[in-house]
């Protein structure tokens, strides 16, 4: 056994410092980013953050909104193949852009894969997701997906360690997507104890990425605004949404009604609500990592992003950086013992 005794920080252990500005006004901000990426050659312009692959967030009108905004969506892998090709026939110009299929390692969810690529050549993003991206199966899956995608760029995670991010990218990632435990309905710390906060897991990550050439999503963690002004502020190159973008008219989730009131139901992908939906349930062996919530529904989603878009323009004039992409360079972390005044919050 060892102990590490450095502090790990999560986004509720830091403010960003301001700083002198040259910027007049928010609207003199760019939100857009361009990437290069290791193995694909595509380019890639936009807005960089993501819907999450959750069945209640990543769906195909989520990504049609976000899209008209230059937002990225990873579509979940429990869209069937006509599904895919209704979507398809009537897709948004530009969508390739703006979404990648999701997968899982299992035969099932490769054949489900290949048989989208193959009918829609068009998709250029690949997200493969799994819970716990430590094994060496799951690198060996990245690899062998390389191999049979040479252009695709390929998203694979989750991981929260340098040594890891690296050995994906060189495994055949483009994007390694970072973040054990810290999502809204994660209970993975509550059930094994495992996990790294999320600020300092991007700081570490992004150095490993970006010394090779790759890019990191951070993914889970961030409630508000700010918190996803504080991960790209500590280097992430995309910021990953679920809770955030729960509970809307383009999320998926029942819709249910208490005291009058309209809720939408948000959970986990490995909650028994989850596990019940797809595989028949939650498998003897193991414990489900997730919860199960109801989020009052907030109406459409383009009020929520630009609110966030809003913010996050205003971080950038509060230290001065004229495009997202100076942010990074631009931060100066406090450590801080107090965030919001939540003297009128409930
Ligand atoms: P949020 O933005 O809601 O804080 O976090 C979203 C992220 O939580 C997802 O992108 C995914 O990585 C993670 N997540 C989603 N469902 C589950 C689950 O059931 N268990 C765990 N451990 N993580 C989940």
């Amino acid at each position: 056994m060892r102990i590490e005794y450095d502090i790990k920080l999560g986004f509720k252990d830091v403010m960003i410092r301001p700083k002198r500005s040259t910027l007049k006004s928010r609207a003199e901000v760019n939100l857009e980013r361009d990437f290069k990426f290791l193995h694909s050659p595509f380019l890639w312009t936009g807005i960089p953050i993501m819907a999450a692959n959750m069945d209640t967030v990543g769906t195909f009108e989520m990504a049609r909104a976000l899209a008209e905004k230059k937002l990225f969506t990873a579509i979940h892998k429990h869209y069937s193949m006509k599904d895919w090709n209704v979507f398809s026939k009537n897709k948004p110009l530009d969508i390739e852009n703006y979404i990648a299929v999701s997968t899982g390692i299992s035969k099932n969810d490769s054949e489900l894969l290949a048989e989208i690529f193959k009918q829609h050549p068009y998709l250029k993003f690949i997200c493969i997701d799994v819970a716990n991206g430590y094994s060496e199966h799951f690198a060996k899956f990245v690899k062998r997906t390389r191999d049979r995608y040479p252009d695709k760029v390929i998203i694979a995670g989750n991981v929260v360690t340098g040594e890891m991010v690296e050995e994906l990218l060189l495994s055949g990632a483009d994007i390694v997507k970072v973040g054990i435990g810290p999502g809204s309905v994660c209970t993975t710390r509550i059930k094994t104890g495992v996990g790294y906060p999320q600020l300092s897991a991007i700081i570490e990550c992004a150095d490993a990425a970006h010394g090779l050439g790759g890019q990191i999503i951070s993914d889970g963690g961030c409630a508000i605004p700010g918190d996803i002004a504080k991960a790209f502020g500590a280097g992430a190159d995309f910021v990953m949404l679920g809770g955030m973008l729960a509970g809307h008219t383009e999320s998926g989730g029942d819709i249910i009604e208490k005291e009058g009131k309209p809720y939408r139901k948000f959970y986990g992908m490995s909650s028994s609500t989850a596990m019940d939906k797809h595989v028949g349930g939650v498998a003897e062996y193991r414990a489900s990592e997730g919860k199960t919530v109801e989020v009052p529904y907030k109406g459409d989603v383009e009020a929520t992003v630009q609110d966030i878009l809003g913010g996050l323009r205003s971080t950038c004039t509060y230290v001065g950086a004229q495009r997202l992409k100076e942010l990074t360079k631009r931060t100066t972390f406090i450590r801080v013992n107090e965030q919001e005044n939540r003297v009128y919050s409930e």
